[in-house]
């Protein structure tokens, strides 16, 4: 019977192991061959490459998992900030078309015209066509003017949408869900039922 003495790092010898794989001198059960010379693999030997094999398939586990929750944790953080300059720079156009409607009796014909400031999104992010061209200056209730051309898509919540409408007699911004704004524009694209838009 032979094992190797020392604790220290051998690459030539297949039996031996340091740190965690380590094998104990009674671990170590090695045959010779018939030739008296060669030895062969025990179950200690099958065990650590075993072991090994599993180590390997649960680090490349826990690297897959923490890669994933990065990933998650940098868009739930990022669409935190998207969510608010969205909301920030919808309320500058409502305002701005606000002003206009105040002041020439009717909403503008492009946002181009307006004088608003610029932010993470430009005036590109929203759909304005509705009541735009001049529409008149009072709207149904609930009529929708603009919106955000595509859904935000938070992590952790539902699709939603930036919208202006007109509430109340003014230009109001309200954030919808994507289902409520779906069902909105429905009924707003519905020739009958344009006019009366609740
Ligand atoms: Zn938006």
């Amino acid at each position: 019977m032979i094992y190797c003495r020392k604790m220290i790092s051998c690459h030539d010898c297949r039996y031996y192991e340091v740190g965690e794989f380590a094998m104990k001198p009674n671990e170590i059960n090695i045959r010779t061959t018939s030739a008296g010379s060669e030895p062969t693999m025990t179950s200690a030997g099958t065990r650590i490459l075993k072991r090994r094999k599993n180590n390997l398939f649960r680090s490349i586990g826990i690297l897959m998992t923490v890669g994933f929750g990065l990933i998650f944790l940098i868009n739930w953080y990022r669409s935190l900030p998207q969510g608010m300059d969205c909301q920030r720079m919808t309320q500058r156009i409502a305002t701005a078309i606000e002003d206009y409607r105040i002041a020439h009796g009717k909403l503008p014909q492009i946002l181009g015209f307006l004088d608003i400031r610029k932010g993470r999104y430009s005036i590109d992010h929203y759909e304005y066509w509705f009541e735009g061209l001049g529409g008149p200056g009072t709207l149904p209730q609930g009529t929708l003017v603009g919106y955000c051309k595509k859904p935000h898509q938070p992590v952790f919540s539902d699709p939603w949408r930036s919208i202006i409408v007109f509430m109340d007699g003014a230009i109001v911004v309200r954030r919808v869900s994507e289902s409520e704004f779906q069902t909105k524009i429905s009924r707003q694209l519905s020739p009958e039922k344009y006019w009366n838009f609740p």
